[in-house]
């Protein structure tokens, strides 16, 4: 018997009332087509069309935000900040995984497309080679019509600006789509404190060196275990000894206990950001310290907004326009 005889009716709006009741902060739906059209990254094409050949006609992109309390701890690499960040992350899931239970209640197999799994298949052991997701659920935010994107490409949003996480959920339900936002929200190089900001020094003009990122963004994810498992096995014994009792240790062990570390990290950029409601109602009086900023990282922040009043884009923003927006 067809999969269909037991399909109730759903409207988008159902869908979205549903995940706002579970928990979700945003909740945005997105033609696949429009991303099975249009990959982010041509060159390897990350598409939902890949994952099923039956539930992924839409995605189903929810946003939880990023608490502000944590927010407003500077230190990039702060401990309590990768924990509590963990927490949200966990929350999001459960909140995906009880919404694909609810569709399927309904007769609509769903499926969860977590942002932190990273194919097996495509890890070639290669450190200066960026750990990338099944889809960008940046880009899929976007065409769910949740934000823009901004100069080193994280999603913005007017409520929260950068300071969300999301996760998708992929289903063939025939709802109603959200239209992409065409107005960028980000100020450009103007603004650059996602650039001013950054540990690794990774943002680019309209890019980012997500390898470097990675480092930062995820310190005591996979490369950094099998570097730290590398070294242990090429040390003395005596060294060996230490090494397994040392910071380094904690920090891997922590990490594949709970994930801090290893699935959230670095996010800076997201916190130093003005773009957002909440910006200065929770968070503006706290950061505009950032002790990464130097005179060199203006001075080429110049340079890029001078490019731009001359009318000439640089070639990280042609072929992400789609997703950053046209300028008012
Ligand atoms: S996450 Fe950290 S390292 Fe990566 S771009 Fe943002 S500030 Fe830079
Ligand atoms: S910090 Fe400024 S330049 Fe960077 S994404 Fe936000 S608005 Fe754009």
């Amino acid at each position: 018997m067809a999969v269909s005889v037991f399909q109730e009716s759903l409207t988008a709006a159902d869908i979205k009332a549903k995940a706002r009741d579970l928990g979700a902060d945003l909740v945005g739906i997105a033609d696949s087509s429009e991303i099975n059209a249009n990959p982010p990254d041509p060159d390897d094409p990350r598409i939902p069309a890949n994952i099923s050949d039956y539930d992924a006609d839409r995605v189903i992109v929810l946003a939880k935000r990023l608490s502000a309390g944590v927010t407003r701890i500077p230190r990039w690499d702060e401990r309590h900040k990768y924990y509590n960040d963990e927490l949200t992350m966990t929350t999001l899931e459960e909140i995906a995984l009880e919404l694909v239970l609810w569709l399927e209640a309904k007769g609509w197999p769903a499926l969860i497309v977590p942002p932190t799994h990273v194919d097996p298949w495509r890890y070639r052991g290669d450190p200066d080679e960026p750990m990338k997701p099944l889809l960008s659920l940046d880009h899929c935010a976007v065409e769910a019509g949740l934000g823009t994107l901004g100069l080193n490409l994280q999603l913005l949003t007017p409520e929260y600006g950068p300071r969300v996480m999301l996760a998708g959920v992929l289903c063939s339900a025939p709802v109603a789509c959200d239209d992409r936002m065409e107005t960028a929200l980000c100020m450009g190089p103007e603004c650059g404190r996602c650039l001013r900001t950054c540990p690794g020094d990774v943002v680019g003009h309209w890019t980012r060196d997500w390898a470097g990122c990675d480092k930062f963004r995820a310190p005591h994810g996979f490369h950094h275990l099998t570097d730290f498992m590398d070294r242990m096995l090429d040390a003395e014994p005596a060294q060996q000894k230490s090494m397994l009792r040392s910071e380094e240790t904690f920090d891997l062990w922590q990490s594949i206990l709970r994930g801090a570390g290893a699935i959230t990290g670095c996010r800076r950029c997201q916190d130093v950001c003005p773009v957002g409601a909440d910006f200065e109602r929770m968070i503006g009086d706290s950061l505009d310290d950032m002790p990464e900023d130097s005179e060199e990282k203006r001075a080429r922040l110049a340079g890029y907004a001078e490019t731009e009043a001359a009318g000439a884009m640089p070639e990280g923003y042609d072929a992400q326009k789609r997703w950053i927006g046209r300028f008012a």
